[in-house]
């Protein structure tokens, strides 16, 4: 199996990335702050990475003067019933420095190597990825979309067939296609 190293961050181009800082300045996660804070006392990595280097803003109003496209990007995207998730904090790190160049760069944590780390990935206004990730979630689109084919493709030919081994080869791949779509499920794969 192709390892997420292999398929995804290997096949990313680096080059689109502008070093304008923007990440390191505005970052964000689904967990509340208490909630990270938690992970991170019981000896969560990711929690213990994240808030190794980055530090929450005060309030929403001290985000905005840093990035306000962003965070009112962000903020759309995570509405809860319409409304704004009052539990969303916006977070800068501590070693983003003035000419946007990281201060610990061979320290930095993986999070860091890894952003944008899915085709899915939340990026700020303006990033150099956006027009990558767009491309790749299309790529992604349209394999699912084959795959719903197919899985049509092999209902008509069980109709055919009465041969179990036949049958049985079917469903294995039925199984695998409907895996392959599911994997996609938290970003809408029924719908596509
Ligand atoms: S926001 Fe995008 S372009 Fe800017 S530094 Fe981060 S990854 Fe690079
Ligand atoms: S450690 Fe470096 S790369 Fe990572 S968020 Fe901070 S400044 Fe950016």
């Amino acid at each position: 199996m192709v390892s997420y190293e292999e398929n995804y961050l290997a096949k990313r181009p680096q080059s689109l990335c502008k070093m304008c800082g923007k990440c390191c300045r505005m970052a964000t996660i689904s967990q509340s702050y208490e909630e990270i804070k938690k992970l991170e006392a019981e000896g969560h990595q990711g929690a213990k990475d994240f808030l190794s280097i980055f530090e929450p803003y005060e309030s929403l109003d001290q985000a905005r003067e840093v990035d306000k496209e962003t965070v009112d990007k962000i903020i759309n995207l995570h509405k809860l019933d319409g409304k704004y998730n009052e539990n969303m904090r916006f977070y800068q790190c501590k070693y983003i420095q003035k000419d946007n160049l990281c201060g610990r760069y061979l320290q930095r944590p993986t999070l860091c190597n890894h952003f944008p780390s899915s085709p899915w990935a939340i990026v700020p206004e303006g990033c150099g990825f956006e027009g990558w990730l767009f491309w790749k979630r299309e790529e992604i689109k349209q394999k699912v979309r084959k795959e719903k084919e197919e899985l049509l493709e092999l209902e008509l030919l069980k109709k055919k067939t009465t041969n179990q081994e036949t049958l049985k080869k079917i469903e294995l791949v039925e199984q695998k296609l409907t895996r392959n779509i599911n994997l996609y499920k938290e970003y809408g794969s029924q719908d596509w």
